[in-house]
């Protein structure tokens, strides 16, 4: 028979344990925000800007139409080449990719409006060689303006398909999450993807992969380089902020889209992080350093499947701990 003291000493062991309290919410954010810092370095301090704390609500309104027009007024980077079949005709906020296959081109994101994708996508590729008449495709990676504003136009006049997923033509064609009078209205439904299907033009495969978090169809892309002789295969991200305001299960599943592509990524041997926004992969400042880069040197774009999984694990922290600010 157990002695009675024996029950009394297990009491006082379970009562000392709800005593002491779980680690507070704000301990649990600022040990998420450490990991991400840390595992950031200065390479992919970029990103960490996801882990400051955001609004409750999103922004709308005049003052949001005044910031997108700042944002569009800075004066663009030069076009460029980052890879042998990829080029990037974006503008200083937004980015516009040139996935080039051997029968046309695929246009990744469409800018803002009209005026840039008459300056800045056909402009650029004009100057990097390429025929805007060959554009087949338009993915649009989410269903924001700066990424469709362009879109219909550049499909009328190149009779390009444009591409979404189901779940951002469904919200195009409903009630806009995120709208400005800055952007004209979205494209009509064109082709929809789901998780999991491919592109196939000529000798090149795109995956999409759906990454619910910014919106909640984001297309995330996985595609081959090439740089000369060696092969590298890209995951473009497609949607990184978290400006939608307080959304607990957003943020659960942002991190969960992380983890998705972070067995993706090591599945298929992702070596290349792209972003739709230059500010994230400092696509520009890479662009810059390709064009010194001496022969056999490294490419700047190609950071290994370690940089690339650290990236979609700071973004999964930086959700995490946004949602624990919420959840305090
Ligand atoms: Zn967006």
């Amino acid at each position: 028979m157990t002695h009675p003291l024996r029950y009394l000493s297990v009491l006082t062991v379970l009562l000392s344990a709800c005593a002491s309290s779980p680690p507070s919410s704000e301990t649990m954010v600022q040990a998420r925000v450490a990991r991400a810092t840390q595992l950031a370095g200065d390479e992919l301090k970029p990103l960490l800007g996801l882990c400051r704390p955001q609004p409750a609500t999103r922004a709308s309104g005049p003052s949001v139409d005044e910031g997108i027009r700042r944002l569009i007024a800075q004066a663009p980077p030069a076009p460029g080449q980052a890879f042998d079949n990829l080029y990037f005709v974006g503008s200083a906020w937004v980015s516009a990719w040139v996935l080039k296959t051997s029968q046309g081109l695929i246009l990744i994101d469409a800018l803002n409006n009209d005026e840039e994708a008459k300056t800045l996508i056909e402009g650029g590729m004009a100057k990097l060689g390429l025929d805007p008449r060959d554009i087949r495709y338009i993915v649009v990676t989410h269903g924001h303006g700066d990424h469709y504003g362009g879109a219909s136009y550049l499909a009328r006049r190149h009779g390009a398909r444009i591409v979404a997923s189901e779940e951002d033509w469904a919200m195009m064609a409903g009630t806009l999450e995120f709208a400005s009078t800055v952007w004209p209205a979205p494209p009509q439904r064109d082709i929809a993807v789901r998780d999991g299907d491919k592109l196939v033009l000529g000798d090149t495969t795109l995956s999409y992969h759906l990454t619910p978090g910014h919106t909640l169809g984001t297309l995330s892309l996985v595609f081959d380089v090439r740089d000369g002789t060696r092969q590298h295969r890209a995951l473009l991200w497609g949607g990184t902020a978290f400006n939608f305001g307080k959304d607990v299960p957003r943020l659960q599943a942002y991190h969960a889209s992380t983890e998705k592509m972070r067995r993706v990524v090591v599945e298929r041997n992702v070596d290349v992080m792209l972003s739709n926004h230059p500010g994230y992969d400092s696509t520009v400042a890479k662009l810059a350093e390709l064009k010194r880069r001496a022969v056999g040197g490294a490419h700047p774009f190609v950071g290994g499947i370690g940089a690339v999984d650290r990236s979609l694990r700071i973004m999964g922290e930086c959700s995490l701990a946004q949602r624990d600010r919420f959840g305090a």
